[in-house]
Order: structure tokens, then sequence, then C-alpha cells
């Protein structure tokens, strides 16, 4: 077993009688590997006939699938293609269990690198606006790959403390992921450096962090709203007793029973102001189920509140250009022209109703489509990303298997086959069988590589 604090097993002895030996033991057992299938470009079942290794359901969500160890899914052209995201199964818990309706405006408050924020998009299904938010640039940086690569282009991707997010949106989402920075305890067996990051302190600094976070979630939250509170430690003082004290500090605050799954175990009012309703939030324990622990809890804020919303309004319609349109012209897939923006030659798809806001730091707003050049468009990587194989006139299908497109995640110019390149030129969507995977133009019988750079393997 790892060297583990003994402060942490102190406690967790008391706060496990009847369980702690279940509960050492499973840092002896190997840990799960999961994946998440991006339901926006394939459903469950198209991905269980083509998975290139073997699969098994995750229990606790829709579209979470166990593999085996010794299988490398992030090598295959499917991740490149954006059908899954690894995630640790208990982890998919907390993105599954906050119900969104297409439409509405979301806020992952601390999104990165993803890991939630990509299932927040996919439910969102390309309607209403998802802000993505995390304090660290380079991670958020890294949210935003992650939510090119699953094609999500209704979102905000922003670097900003949460006070500032605050100033910003005060009662604007209607659902809302706090995904809190914590002690990790969830994380021991996985991340050795978890376990170095850990002291005795810990779990009341990242409390004192955490009460913060959510007080400033709350003020973002609409009445009416669902906030979804999440941490992957064990500490009471970081789960059942940061929701103890939101419920005392704001009454219009109520807890929201979580659906039961097989191994889920219920929050311990004990350790929440001996408050029953505790029971409503869940722990996901190692020794219970296979995953690396979880807590979360759903909160509903109730009252009807009399501020008026002080976000800007939507932006007028403007004239489409040329090139766009001559780019375009076949493509099945339709973009609403009063959201196409474009400044000093870059050109975005807006999410509809995204606000004008001003003195953030945004990574991104909305889908990037690509540049105007002085006689043409040329498309983005994240346009490829946000298209289906049927949705532009042109495609290079590669079978998944076919050895040049490792070449091509390289940036390397491929020959094509007579039968590949009959009939077509300049740009062509490149697919991993039936899957876009980026852009590349078709001269005589070659395709020149436009995979960019900075996603090309190293
Ligand atoms: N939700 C992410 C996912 O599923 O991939 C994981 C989020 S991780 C648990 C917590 C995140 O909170 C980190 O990315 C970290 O940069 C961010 N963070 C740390 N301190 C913060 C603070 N004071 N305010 C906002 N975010 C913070």
């Amino acid at each position: 077993m790892k060297e583990l604090p003994k402060e942490f097993l102190k406690r967790m002895q008391e706060m496990l009688p009847g369980e702690y030996e279940d509960f050492l033991q499973s840092y002896e057992a190997p840990r799960p590997n999961g994946l998440r299938v991006n339901t926006g470009k394939i459903s469950c079942e198209e991905f269980e006939k083509i998975a290139p290794f073997p699969i098994q359901r995750i229990p606790w969500t829709k579209n979470g699938y166990f593999y085996p160890a010794g299988e490398h899914p992030a090598r295959h052209p499917y991740y490149r293609a954006g059908l899954y995201y690894l995630q640790e199964p208990s982890a998919m818990a907390p993105a599954a269990h906050l119900p969104i309706v297409p439409g509405e405006r979301v806020l992952d408050l601390c999104a990165a690198p993803g890991g939630k924020a990509t299932e927040l998009g996919v439910k969102l299904a390309g309607e209403g606006l998802l802000v993505a938010n995390d304090i660290s640039t380079s991670r958020a940086r890294a949210l935003l790959r992650n939510l090119e690569l699953f094609g999500i282009g209704n979102v905000l991707v922003t670097s900003e403390t949460p006070a500032r997010l605050a100033k910003v949106f005060p009662e604007y989402f209607h659902k809302i992921l706090l995904d809190a920075p914590c002690s990790g305890e969830g994380m021991f067996r996985k991340d050795l450096e978890a376990v170095k990051a850990w002291y005795p302190e810990r779990p009341k600094d990242c409390a004192a962090v955490q009460k913060e976070l959510l007080r400033l979630a709350v003020s973002m939250l609409r009445p009416g709203g669902l906030l979804l509170y999440s941490t992957c430690t064990f500490a009471p003082s970081e789960n059942e007793g940061i929701i103890a004290a939101a419920l005392r500090e704001f009454s219009e605050l109520a807890l929201i029973e979580l659906p039961a799954s097989p191994g889920f175990a219920k929050g311990v009012p004990a350790w929440g102001d001996k408050n029953p309703a505790m029971e409503k939030c869940v722990r996901l324990w190692p020794h219970r189920l296979a995953g690396e622990g979880h807590f979360m809890a759903l909160l509903k804020k109730q009252w009807q509140s009399a501020k008026e919303e002080a976000v800007g309004k939507s932006r007028p319609a403007r004239p489409i250009d040329g090139r766009l349109e001559e780019f375009f012209k076949g493509c099945q897939k339709s973009f609403s022209i009063d959201r196409i923006e474009s400044k000093g030659g870059k050109v975005w798809l807006l999410p509809s109703g995204l606000p004008k806001v001003s003195g953030l730091h945004i990574l991104r707003g909305g889908l990037y489509l690509g540049e105007l050049k002085k006689d043409r468009f040329e498309p983005a990587q994240p346009l490829a990303m946000a298209l289906s194989a049927g949705e532009y006139p042109v495609t290079v299908r590669f079978s998944p298997r076919d050895e040049r497109l490792p070449r091509y995640f390289h940036g390397e110019e491929l020959p094509l086959l007579e039968e590949e390149s009959q009939g077509k030129k300049g740009w062509a969507l490149v697919c991993a069988g039936d899957f876009p995977v980026g852009w590349g133009k078709i001269v005589r019988q070659t395709l020149k590589n436009k995979y960019p750079a900075g996603w090309r393997q190293s």
C-alpha cells in the first residue's frame, strides 16, 4: 500500500466504523479506467458496436464505460475525433446528475480540464450557453481544447476569479456546477501527487475557499435554478460541512435528493449540523464501487428575486461575407447569419443570446469557424470538430486502421488513391471512419495537411 498520512488514516478509521478494513483494501485493488462517450457525436449503441477495445457499462452514468488496463484509448483515432473523454469513473457522476435542458444557461465555475464541462456541453445539445471557467489560464487552455475536441461551440471559456464572474453574472444561470478545488483524498490511489500535497490542515484550508466559492456560485444562480456541488475528497468539513454552512447562510437554498444507484452511499447528517437532509447528498466510496471517490450535493434556489438581469443583450444581425458564402455553399449544417461575428479577419459563430461581457479574461466566445484571407475563407479545426461527416460536401474518409491517419496527425502530406481523390479538389473534411478529425486540401492525388500544429502528436 502507498504511504498514506497517518492523520488521514486515523480520521478515516473514525469515519468508517465497520468498513475501515474494506476501505484500506481498496488501495490494494487496481484502479478502474473509465471513458465517457460523447453522445453529441455518437450514440452509446453505435459506440458499443465500433469500440476498438472491450468496454463495460458504468452503472451510475448512461454513457460511461470501464475499459481494461493495458488499453490505450487516447492513441486511437476515435479519441482525436472527440468520440470519448477519458475520465475516472466516479468523476462522471456530478455532470450526470445535474439535470440540463437544451437552451439553458449553464456555468461550470471550476471547469478545467473539462471532464465535467464536456458532458454539460453535450447535454445542452448546441442550444443555450455554457460558461466554462477556470482560475488557472494554462488549465483553461486545456479546457478549451477539450471542448473544441468534443465539437461544442455554444461556449464562453473564461479564466477568471469567481468573484469577478459574479459581478458580471448576477442571478444569471439556470444551472451551475461547482466542482470545487479540494484536498483530493479521493485521488490518493490514482495520484501520488495528491498524497504529497496533503497536510492535516488542508481540509480546513480548502473548506474556507469552498465556502466562498459556493457563496459566489449561489449569487450567480437564478431563482428556481439548480446547483450541483462536488468534490473528490472524503473530509466531512469539505462536503457535508460546506453544504450545512450554505443551508444556514441562505434560507432560499434547499437540498434536492439525488437518485440512488448501486454502490452510492448517502451523505452523513452527523457530519453536517445533524441535518437529516444531508442524506439527500451522495458519497461515492472506493470500497463500495469501482471508482476513486466523490461527494455530490444538489441544491435548489427557491425564492423569486427582484433583481433584474444585468447582462447585455444579444447582437444585431450583419450581412454575410462573400468568402464565407462561397466556402459554406453545399454545407449541410446551417449557421444562423446573425450569430456570425468577425474581427481582424477571424470568424466565430456566437452562441445564441451570448451577452456582451466586457472586462473578463475570455479565451473563447462561441465556435471558431476560421479566418478570412484576401480572397478566401480558411476553415479552422474547431469547425471540423463541430461538423459531422455528411455535413461538408467534400470528405476524405480513412479507415480508423489506415496507416495514413497517424501520419495525418503528425502533419504529413498524404498520397491519395485515385478513387479517393476522383472529382474532388480543394478543402476536404478528413474523417476517421465516419468521424471528422480535421481539414485537408486535395491537390490532384495529394492531401495537403491542414491539421493544426498545436493539435499534432508530439
Ligand atoms: N471540473 C474539472 C473536471 O472535471 O475536469 C476539475 C476541476 S478541479 C477539481 C478544480 C479546479 O478549480 C482546478 O482546475 C483549479 O484550477 C480551480 N481552482 C482552484 N482554486 C480556485 C479558486 N480559488 N477559484 C476558482 N477555481 C479554482
